[in-house]
């Protein structure tokens, strides 16, 4: 099977934007945003391109149902329940627990009210174990954050969308990209599709989930997949490894995933001031590192690939429901 780039379901709005962050520049190093919150304007973030190829591959394979795996109050079986009912699949997800926050009940009752099945599993192990005894033949299961080779491949026509933007003149050509590293879907993709589209930049992932050394070794092992994938289908035969551009940094990550640091904190405030909304789970570890690779003067041009839907989630709550007590027990104090 080759994959090209009209093998997606459109969901999104294309290209997102990028814009210079003057105030948060130095003299050596001008800092740049590609706001991939603005991918869908009910509900953007990165999950978008992800589910553009992934709900694609489910249609092709003429599956009913899409079983995927997450976090209590995950980003990705959020976006899963929407577009995957949009496209008219049934949405089943195992989650696994998480710290309580508002924002974690928020899309708990979002993937409710979506009409999504939620299923519980105490361990993530559990939970892969969960979405096999939920499949069947007429599922198609997605990995963890939309992060297996389909899904990635949204990001390598992401990176080819930024080539674009760059010879039109939108931004000069970066030399790092700062991008959050959860299930590493989406810095492999960059990676591979920046190696493909002959950009020099480094990806720079900012890991937040753990444990970092086996987030490494997938991200890397992903990147390599997918430009093979891509390459093979293009014809194209280059002789690189997109993964020796990929740095992995971990030192943001803090006490684990979803655990919120005073870096983090501080990140958000500054991005605050210039009118970027992040989330202490994934963007602001990752700002914190993008302010911090700015400062180091490294490199001329840092592009921070914002992940985070910025789309109000009030509308998807008008008819919520409240969290049911059984999957109230995944949130943790
Ligand atoms: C899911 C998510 C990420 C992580 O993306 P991966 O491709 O899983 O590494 C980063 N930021 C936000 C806001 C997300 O929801």
């Amino acid at each position: 099977m080759t994959q090209s780039a009209k093998d997606i379901v459109s969901l999104g709005v294309y290209p997102t934007p990028v814009e210079r962050l003057p105030t948060l520049g130095t003299d050596k190093t001008a800092l740049w945003v590609k706001r991939d919150d603005l991918t869908n304007p009910v509900y953007g973030g990165n999950k978008v391109r992800k589910l553009e190829r992934l709900l694609f591959e489910a249609r092709r394979r003429e599956k009913k149902r899409i079983v995927t795996v997450g976090a209590a109050g995950s980003h990705h079986v959020l976006a899963t329940a929407l577009f995957g009912a949009r496209e008219g699949f049934a949405v089943d997800a195992v989650l696994t627990p998480q710290r309580e926050t508002p924002h974690v009940v928020e899309n708990m009752r979002a993937d409710l009210a979506l009409g999504a099945r939620l299923f519980t599993a105490r361990t993530y192990p559990g939970a892969a174990l969960g979405m096999l005894l939920h499949g069947g033949r007429d599922a198609y299961l997605v990995a963890v954050g939309g992060s297996n080779v389909v899904g990635a491949l949204g990001y390598v026509d992401a990176a080819f969308e930024l080539a674009d933007q760059i010879a039109a003149g939108a931004l000069p050509e970066p030399d790092a990209v700062v991008v959050t590293v959860g299930s590493g879907g989406t810095a492999a993709g960059l990676a591979a599709g920046f190696a493909l589209a002959g950009l020099r930049a480094t990806v720079i992932g900012v890991v937040v989930s753990a444990p970092a050394f086996a987030i490494r070794f997938w991200t890397r092992r992903l990147a390599r997949e997918v430009f093979w994938r891509r390459a093979h289908a293009e014809g194209k035969l280059v002789r690189t490894d997109p993964a020796r551009r990929l740095e992995l940094p971990a030192r943001w990550l803090g006490a684990g995933y979803g655990e919120p640091t005073e870096e983090g904190r501080r990140a958000m405030a500054v991005a605050a001031d210039v009118g970027l909304a992040l989330d202490l789970t994934y963007t602001a570890k990752c700002f914190a590192g993008a302010l911090h690779y700015v400062q180091s003067a490294r490199f001329s041009n840092v592009l921070y690939w914002h992940t985070l839907s910025s789309a109000p989630l009030a509308p998807l709550l008008e008819k919520a429901p409240d969290v049911p007590a059984r999957l109230g027990r995944l949130l943790r104090a």
